[in-house]
């Protein structure tokens, strides 16, 4: 099996493994205790969650601090109902076009009037754009899943403050991989697709921003995200955050060589969707006209790669991202994802835009 779909998720650094194992440790070893008890074993599970909570800010801006949570999805989820919870509803919230489901939805439940800022052909949501009367929150992502485009968080993040709004980033396909979102106010992020494990997320929140908890009981994460934390989790998290920072250079530098090499075999018959600078160059989105992607995903089991995202796939709707960068529905079907990162080597990749090449050349497109 080729795996090329590190967009959906990323494979367990074995360092972020080796650092989970001591927490589930069986009835024999103290490693499964838990971090709120107050004894030494409970206080050496807080400790390590401690070293993690650092690990993974190491990761983010200075001036704000970890909240651990379930997944990105439910850091979003308490970003955006945080305030309205806490009595201060945003009225109006402005959102890319190109966010996840995980926002997009989140902020059409949330109640306030939702106003899409428009990207243009190239996957990128410019800044010189109008934004409505009264927004409270504006969310712009960092590295879009689908096409990997790389927005200009940083100038969306003064505009959102000029306007006297907050601003969210959705930095889960951007943490570990490019520097962290510059202004936020709010950022999420996703162990699983930092090399992580599955089951944990984090919310960073700016220094003095106060927000009210969705889910009440122990008080745990400052009362913000009540429930028992996994030590095991917060642990893997923390490694694959401390790894990905050490090792930011080299895995994009990895990357790069792929990213050149694969474009090179797949060759002029397929189309780029999106930027190819203002990219992670780790996702290869590509359209070949005329492709059918369920033939060619059947005829090739033995490499995982992705018709458009993940999230939206298998629901037969044509990606919200492909038509939003203006591609019509044709053109969205006929596309793939092609995602790589750390461990994917130059063999497999090789391996893989052969068969692809083949696949698609017995289609007859
Ligand atoms: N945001 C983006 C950009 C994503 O790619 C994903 C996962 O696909 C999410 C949010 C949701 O992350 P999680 O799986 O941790 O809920």
């Amino acid at each position: 099996m080729i795996y090329l779909d590190y967009q959906a998720t990323t494979p367990l650094a074995p360092e972020a493994r080796a650092a989970m194992l001591p927490w589930l440790a069986g009835p024999d070893a103290p490693g499964f205790a838990n971090p709120h008890s107050p004894h030494r074993p409970g206080r050496a599970a807080a400790a390590a969650i401690e070293v993690a909570r650092e690990q993974v800010a190491a990761l983010l801006p200075p001036g704000g601090r970890v909240i651990f949570t379930g997944s990105a999805t439910d850091a979003l989820n308490l970003a955006i109902f945080g305030q309205t919870f806490g009595g201060r509803p945003f009225g109006q919230i402005a959102v890319s076009a190109l966010e996840h489901a995980a926002v997009l939805d989140t902020a059409a439940a949330s109640g306030a009037r939702v106003h899409a800022l428009v990207s243009d052909g190239a996957g990128l949501v410019g800044v010189d754009q109008p934004l409505p009367e009264g927004t409270g929150l504006v969310a712009v992502m960092q590295v879009n899943n689908e096409i990997g485009t790389i927005q200009p968080v940083g100038e969306w993040a003064a505009r959102a403050h000029r306007a006297g709004a907050l601003f969210l980033c959705d930095a889960v396909q951007g943490a570990g991989r490019i520097a962290p979102p510059e202004g936020a106010d709010l950022i999420a992020l996703s162990a699983h697709k930092l090399y992580g494990p599955k089951g944990i997320g984090a919310l960073w929140l700016r220094d003095g921003l106060d927000l009210a908890p969705l889910i009440h009981g122990g008080g745990q994460e400052g009362g913000l995200r009540s429930g028992t934390l996994s030590p095991a989790l917060c642990a893997g998290f923390g490694a694959a955050a401390a790894l990905a920072h050490a090792r930011m250079a080299a895995d994009a530098a990895h990357v790069e060589g792929l990213w050149r090499y694969a474009r090179a075999l797949l060759g002029d018959r397929w189309t780029l969707n999106g930027s190819a600078e203002a990219r992670w160059h780790g996702n290869l989105n590509l359209r070949r006209e005329g492709l059918d992607v369920a033939r060619l995903m059947s005829d090739l089991r033995d490499v995982a790669f992705s018709a458009g995202s993940a999230c939206a796939s298998g629901s037969g709707r044509p990606s919200h991202v492909l038509r939003a960068i203006g591609l019509t529905p044709a053109q969205a079907k006929a596309s793939v994802r092609i995602g790589f990162g750390r461990y994917t080597t130059t063999e497999q990749m090789e391996d893989a835009c052969a068969r692809i090449n083949v696949a698609a050349a017995a289609q007859g497109v």
